[in-house]
């Protein structure tokens, strides 16, 4: 029988936070350039308007799951899944990222460090 499935290393939660903040950056620079060609209200434009939206409920729902797997104020802080700005993603997550690889823990052991 297969492991019961129970969330994800924080690790991990902050490498999807990149992921998806970047995939989201993509869909909205392709949603800019569709509605630079077509309205609003067409088809093409509708569609664009809501290229993010699937995305944006996966970030929070994983913004709920991670703050309730690492309830631990310094194991966790909501710019991992809502990565405000560089400078202060690296003063507030980086750290909880350091803090987990001091273990050598085996789900990101050799892992270089993730930038915003
Ligand atoms: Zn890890």
């Amino acid at each position: 029988m297969p492991a019961p499935k129970t969330g994800l290393p924080v690790c991990q939660h902050i490498l999807l936070g990149l992921q998806l903040l970047q995939a989201r950056e993509l869909l909205m620079e392709a949603a800019q350039t569709v509605r630079s060609g077509y309205a609003k209200s067409s088809k093409a434009g509708t569609l664009a308007g809501r290229l993010t939206d699937s995305l944006d409920s996966l970030r929070s729902e994983l913004d709920d799951r991670s703050a309730g797997e690492h309830p631990a104020n310094e194991d966790w802080a909501p710019n991992i899944y809502y990565g405000a700005n560089a400078e202060t993603w690296a003063q507030t997550v980086l750290p909880i990222w350091h803090r987990h690889q001091a273990g050598n823990p085996d789900c990101c052991a050799g892992m270089p460090e993730p930038t915003r």
